[in-house]
């Protein structure tokens, strides 16, 4: 008695992953970003899934931190983007954050803070991407400064890579390259640094350092549009899933769903599944987007609604009202549909509506 379409995730594939971000880079230890609720897959579940193996979560920032603290995750969490405002931050240290600074105004803030406990701080320098952090050259300043103030436990240099998922591009290695510069300006010896997101794990060894911080990996998804032979042993975690509805004959000619998108060549037999926009399969999903029906492709035809799209089941055997529809998951990757939406997978799933009910499995 509930709306058919759902997304399922598989918790186990989670720690799956989790364990093989490990395994690829055995000498760094694995953060677990669970930012944007997990991506979509929920990130009190998986933070607890991930409780007995994950040092250390990153989130976006302190909401998404106070969430996990409620639900109970005792393990430390750093803000990726740091604090916001200078009067987050006692509440962060208390709350066992650890703390981005990527600009001078965060670090005069956290000189400036009254807090009663020192705090990690994760030193950002700008190494290419050009988003967040401070300027290679301002790095050795910057480091002894937090590391002289009673409110610094420990300083960590960390950046981000602009390109990391090009497999092609040669911005991996000259990131690289202004890091290990910045990190040789720095005078003390072993500061803890991080460089690493998935596709660094998946691709980049050289690229790994005391710290990675894998996120979409996490989830089975490629952060690459082609093929990655570390990649492609990924086990999706999100499986988003429907059943067809109602069924119809179509003369050739005809047309199906709005605007009139998609007229038949022939004389076609049509299936209407329970999901739509609402649910969060993508709008822009174009005509022709694969669609599994007991487990067989089927191309979508017509305009995605809210509620409803319709698939052409041509020829297809034994299609009745009540079958299952995969609108991804195990057997069609997200990164598939989100091609065929002028999207990638990072945003399909991390998007999804709260009607579409979440299940664990
Ligand atoms: C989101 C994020 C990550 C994880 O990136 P993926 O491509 O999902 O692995 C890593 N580092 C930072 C700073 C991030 O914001």
């Amino acid at each position: 008695m509930s709306r058919p379409a759902k997304i399922f995730i598989d918790l186990a594939a989670v720690e799956a992953n989790y364990k093989y971000a490990q395994i690829l880079a055995p000498n760094s230890n694995a953060i677990a970003v669970v930012k944007a609720d997990a991506y979509g897959h929920g990130a009190v579940e998986v933070a607890k899934k991930l409780a007995s193996s994950a040092e250390l979560f990153a989130v976006s920032c302190l909401e998404e931190a106070l969430v996990l603290r409620q639900a109970g995750i005792e393990q430390s969490i750093l803000l990726l983007e740091g604090c916001f405002s200078q009067d987050e931050i006692p509440l962060a240290v208390t709350q066992n954050c650890q703390l981005v600074v990527h600009t001078q105004q965060q670090i005069d803030e956290l000189l400036n803070a009254d807090i009663s406990q020192p705090v990690s701080v994760w030193l950002k320098v700008d190494t290419g991407m050009h988003r967040l952090g401070i300027q290679p050259d301002e790095a050795a300043q910057a480091s002894l400064t937090l590391k002289a103030s009673k409110n610094v436990k420990a300083v960590l240099l960390m950046s981000h890579f602009s390109s990391a998922d090009n497999l092609a591009s040669d911005g991996v290695s000259k990131q690289l390259d202004v890091f290990e510069n910045c990190v040789s300006t720095i005078k003390e010896i072993g500061i803890q640094k991080s460089m690493a997101n998935s596709a660094g794990i998946l691709a980049w060894p050289n690229s790994h350092k005391n710290w990675n911080r894998p996120g979409i990996m996490l989830y089975g998804l490629s952060p690459f549009s082609e093929y990655q032979p570390q990649a492609s042993q990924l086990q999706a975690a999100m499986s988003f899933e429907s059943e067809i509805i109602a069924m119809r004959d179509v003369s050739a000619g005809e047309s199906v769903g709005y605007g009139d998108t998609w007229v038949a060549n022939r004389p076609s037999v049509v299936a209407t599944v329970a999901v739509g926009y609402g649910d969060g399969y993508p709008r822009t999903a174009k005509l022709g987007t694969p669609v599994l029906v007991n487990k067989q492709r089927v191309p979508l035809a017509g305009r995605v609604s809210m509620d409803m799209i319709s698939i052409d089941v041509t020829g297809l055997q034994n299609v009745n009202i009540g079958d299952k529809v995969e609108l991804w998951g195990k057997n069609l990757g997200a990164n598939e549909v989100a091609f065929w939406a002028d999207t990638i997978g990072y945003e399909l799933v991390t998007r999804m509506p709260t009607r579409a009910k979440r299940l664990f499995i």
